[in-house]
């Protein structure tokens, strides 16, 4: 190993073997908490080209990442994703890798699916926050509730386990919450909720949709038998396993307790950009040393350089008198 090979610990003696990489930041949905309607996207010039994104991956690989997540945006609706997904598939191969993996909407799986998991994908996020389709087509605009269950289906067909990701908002789904637990556990699907965070401006107001999973946790426990579990997935969620169906839930809760101890991953754009920190604004270009030569020692100083002021973690408000966001890029900008 040269030293720019190096693992990467960052200042707080936290080992960085997680990456997740925003292939787009184009969508297919318009999430009224994600995104304003009429979002502008970047121009199509601007974005790495999949060679360029392989490249930065294998980099990253090479420095000691594990686990590879694709995001968006929608990544399934990057031009010649599979490309990218069998090229990356050889680090699978060499055991590089321990897993790569996609979180989608699923309006796409249908196609993909099979292609998915001959690639080595064995594992998927899938966002959906309504099994009411008319909600569904409310929450995500321009969704088509029957093309995400036609995907789910395909998914389930290729073998790949699924996990449902559903953002928890108040007045919208809260109610609802249980009956998807049922139905997800009921598919042998895992499932998480994620506290809605204040990122990008939106059309809505924020502070009408946030809720404490404290209090949604506490509501569920009237319902269903939650027992804390130390199930780790590589990601923040923390896990209950559900008596009454068997399955297990997680909670993602970056507002009401943050999960920044255990961090272990960076997020890479699909311009080059390297975010250390969801919640934070601090970044480190990585297209100028990819671009400046064809090995990768300028790329793994520039990484070695970001991982070195890595934050201790964010701190994300939602501000009731300002209602600006804390971050002011949108999820799809990171993915999550
Ligand atoms: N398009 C893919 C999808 O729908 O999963 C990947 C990108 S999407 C930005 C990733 C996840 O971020 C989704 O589960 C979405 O619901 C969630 N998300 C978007 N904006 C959010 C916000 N402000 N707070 C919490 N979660 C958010």
């Amino acid at each position: 190993m040269t030293a720019s090979t190096a693992p990467m610990i960052d200042p707080f003696g936290r080992r960085i073997d997680y990456l997740r990489v925003s292939v787009t930041d184009r969508c297919d949905f318009r999430c009224t908490y994600c995104m304003a309607e009429d979002m502008t996207f970047l121009p199509k010039k601007d974005l790495l080209t999949l060679e360029e994104l392989d490249r930065l991956c294998t980099a990253f690989v090479e420095k000691g990442v594990r686990k590879l997540r694709l995001t968006g945006g929608e990544p399934l609706v990057r031009k010649n994703i599979m490309h990218l997904v069998r090229e990356l598939s050889r680090h699978l191969k060499s055991g590089a890798l321990e897993e790569l993996t996609l979180t989608t909407n699923g309006s796409q799986l249908a196609r993909f699916a099979d292609e998915l998991a001959d690639c080595g994908v064995r594992r998927l996020n899938v966002s959906l926050d309504t099994l009411d389709p008319d909600k569904f087509r409310a929450i995500t605009r321009w969704g088509h509730f029957g093309k995400v269950m036609d995907g789910l289906e395909a998914a389930e067909r290729a073998g790949l386990k699924l996990k449902i990701n559903a953002v928890a908002l108040k007045d919208f789904n809260d109610g609802e919450i249980p009956d998807m637990l049922r139905w997800a556990h009921g598919r042998g699907m895992d499932m998480t909720v994620i506290e809605t965070m204040p990122m990008g401006e939106i059309d809505a107001d924020r502070t009408d949709q946030y809720l404490p999973l404290s209090l949604l946790r506490a509501r569920l426990e009237n319902e269903f038998t939650l027992t804390d579990i130390p199930f780790k997935t590589g990601g923040p969620a923390r896990y209950v396993e559900v008596a009454e169906t068997g399955g297990r839930l997680g909670f993602i809760t970056p507002m009401t307790h943050n999960f920044c101890e255990s961090c272990n991953r960076v997020r890479l754009t699909c311009t080059g950009t390297l975010y250390m920190c969801l919640g934070q604004e601090d970044a480190a270009d990585l297209r100028q040393p990819l671009r400046a030569s064809e090995g990768n020692e300028l790329l793994h100083a520039a990484i070695d350089a970001a991982i070195g002021r890595k934050p201790k973690g964010h701190d994300f408000v939602i501000d009731r008198r300002t209602n600006r966001p804390s971050v002011s890029r949108h999820m799809s900008v990171t993915g999550g």
